[in-house]
Order: structure tokens, then C-alpha cells, then sequence
């Protein structure tokens, strides 16, 4: 028995090791003080978007005034979720909105419904629909959440308009 008391005191760590695991904590706190702070004060300060972000739905006009969209639908065959409506008309000499033989006399999205997958995005055949970096979502009814035409067709934010011409150089 007093061999086995021994060796139980020889397991004991000691005053030294204590204080020494103190001070690498120590060390740890000291050397995170001073280091630059990282918390963003949102919502006063945004984090940078990747360019690869995709949040809310933007669609274009040519440069002309024109919408891009022809009303095809491909952008909601290809939503996996089913929440594009597109409703097309034909365009007239005196009624032109599109380029096209038809445009989308009714364009909605369902932002309750989207997973912000951005298939509608690629499977536009004249990049009309696009996404853009706008997260912060939220609203009070359902009925806000429904995206009418005239609220897509809002002006592109400075950045998505950035990388659509960058894309456009890039394939020329
Ligand atoms: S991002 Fe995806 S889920 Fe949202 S509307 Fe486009 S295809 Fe549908
Ligand atoms: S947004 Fe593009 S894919 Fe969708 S209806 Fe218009 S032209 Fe067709």
C-alpha cells in the first residue's frame, strides 16, 4: 500500500506545470487582445459578397430601353422549385417591350418558394434574369414577397452590372 501512495503523488502534476499551463493561456488572451478586431457591426457594416453570391432577382434592359426578356418560360422549366410565372404577349408595332416576337406581360418569382439556386440564370437564352448580391430579405406579408415584374426591372446595383460587362467582354 505505501509503494501505491507513492506513486499516486508521483502522478500529481506540480506547482510548476500549473503556472505554466497558466501562462500559455495567458499567452493565448495577451496575443488576441492585441490583434485587429474581425466582428463586423452589422448592420451599420456589410461583409464583401463573393462574386459568386447569388440573393435577389434582377431583369435587364438593353441599353436601348428595351426589356431583355421574350417571355420563352425556359427560366421557370429549368426552376426547380416552381416559383416563376411568366405570362407572354405578343409585342406590336405601336406596343414593342421586347426585341422579340413576345415579351412577359407578367413576370413574377415566388421568393418564399426560391432557393436562390440561380438556374433561371443560366437558362436564360438572352440573360435577362439575373441574380443579384441583396440578402437582407425580409419582410411583413406573404403578398411582399411576391416579385412583380416592375420591382425586377429596378435598376441593376453597380456591382452585378460590373460583372455582367466582364462576363460580356470575356466572351467576345
Ligand atoms: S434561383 Fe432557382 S429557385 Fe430561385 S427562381 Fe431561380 S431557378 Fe427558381
Ligand atoms: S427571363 Fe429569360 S428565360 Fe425567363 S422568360 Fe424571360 S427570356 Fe425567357
Amino acid at each position: 500500500m505505501p509503494d501505491e501512495k507513492k506513486n499516486d503523488e508521483e502522478k500529481q502534476p506540480g506547482v510548476a506545470s500549473d503556472v505554466a499551463a497558466l501562462l500559455t493561456g495567458l499567452k493565448t488572451t495577451l496575443g488576441e487582445t492585441f490583434r485587429p478586431v474581425v466582428t463586423t457591426m452589422y448592420p451599420e457594416d456589410k461583409t464583401t459578397r463573393s462574386e459568386r453570391y447569388r440573393g435577389r432577382h434582377y431583369l435587364r434592359r438593353y441599353d436601348n430601353g428595351l426589356e431583355r426578356c421574350i417571355g420563352c418560360e425556359l427560366c421557370a422549366a429549368a426552376c426547380p422549385v416552381g416559383c416563376i410565372l411568366v405570362i407572354a404577349a405578343e409585342n406590336t408595332d405601336e406596343n414593342r417591350v421586347s426585341p422579340g416576337e413576345r415579351y412577359a406581360k407578367t413576370y413574377e418569382i415566388n421568393m418564399l418558394r426560391c432557393i436562390f439556386c440561380g438556374y433561371c440564370e443560366e437558362a436564360c437564352p438572352v440573360q435577362a434574369i439575373v441574380l443579384g448580391p441583396e440578402y437582407e430579405l425580409s419582410d411583413t406579408s406573404r403578398e411582399r414577397f411576391i416579385y412583380t415584374k416592375e420591382k425586377l426591372l429596378e435598376p441593376l446595383p453597380p456591382d452585378v452590372q460590373a460583372r455582367l460587362d466582364a462576363q460580356e467582354k470575356e466572351k467576345k
